[in-house]
């Protein structure tokens, strides 16, 4: 028997991957829910979620079957503009975990009262750069893609307590908050394709991120500082070993 979750909730989930909805609602096989009635509002099974922007798009949806209550026949993770965050039976242990994780990082976060979270910086360079054909900007976009400061990066960030999975060191700044990188083992965008779920990302300091991206070094998950709750998948470290390391 599987041990559930005391208590998953859209809120919960909402708050956890950062969606930022005002109304979230959470079904485990993403079939039956309430209705929406605040936007933007999500709707969350085990692995994901959908965002409706506005009212209008959750009521013309066509994936939608809205009568008393809300049916999606087969799952919301059937739907076009699903977001997957996590392989599938993932979650739980990620629930499980990461009240422990939060006690854990508050413990570390010296001075900072239990139920603060620690926040690393924001990296908005990421984002912001443009995506054109000149030789200078494909080059820093290169170097930052890497910092695109995704959910799941945020998530696995924020469950190592910001350490190196590699070295355990975090970079503690003036303002009290943690600093760390999250890496795509696989990475993400055209030439690699990797995922941007958990299982391809690990929690690294800026030193390890540039040996890591530049295939300076090996990845060994024996050395790899894990917790329980973020598995690392043997596929993503093995296209690490063939495809990037030693490449540059
Ligand atoms: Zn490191």
């Amino acid at each position: 028997m599987e041990t559930k979750p005391k208590k998953l909730t859209g809120k919960y989930l909402n708050d956890l991957w950062g969606v930022g909805a005002k109304h979230a609602l959470y079904r485990e096989d993403g079939k039956w829910y309430h209705q929406l009635t605040e936007f933007p509002g999500a709707l969350f099974d085990a692995n994901g979620y959908v965002v409706f922007e506005t009212e209008r798009d959750y009521w013309e949806s066509p994936y939608l079957q809205i009568q008393q209550d809300l049916h999606i026949s087969d799952g919301i993770s059937s739907m076009p503009n699903y977001i997957r965050v996590t392989e599938k039976g993932h979650l739980q242990a990620f629930s499980n975990k990461i009240k422990e994780t939060a006690e854990d990082s508050a413990k570390y976060q010296t001075g900072k009262s239990k139920d603060q979270e620690p926040r690393a910086l924001k990296a908005p360079i990421a984002n912001d750069m443009p995506e054109d054909n000149q030789e200078t900007e494909r080059v820093l976009s290169q170097s930052y893609r890497i910092l695109r400061d995704t959910k799941v990066s945020r998530w696995v960030k924020y469950v190592h307590g910001y350490k190196c999975q590699l070295c355990g060191d975090t970079i503690k700044l003036n303002n009290g908050e943690f600093y760390a990188e999250a890496h795509h083992i696989q990475p993400l965008g055209k030439r690699h394709n990797g995922p941007d779920i958990v299982e391809n990302v690990i929690c690294v300091c800026p030193k390890h991120h540039v040996l890591l991206d530049y295939g300076v070094i090996y990845l060994d998950k024996s050395q790899l500082i894990m917790i329980s709750g973020h598995d690392i998948s043997d596929v993503y470290i093995a296209y690490h070993n063939t495809k990037i390391f030693g490449q540059s």
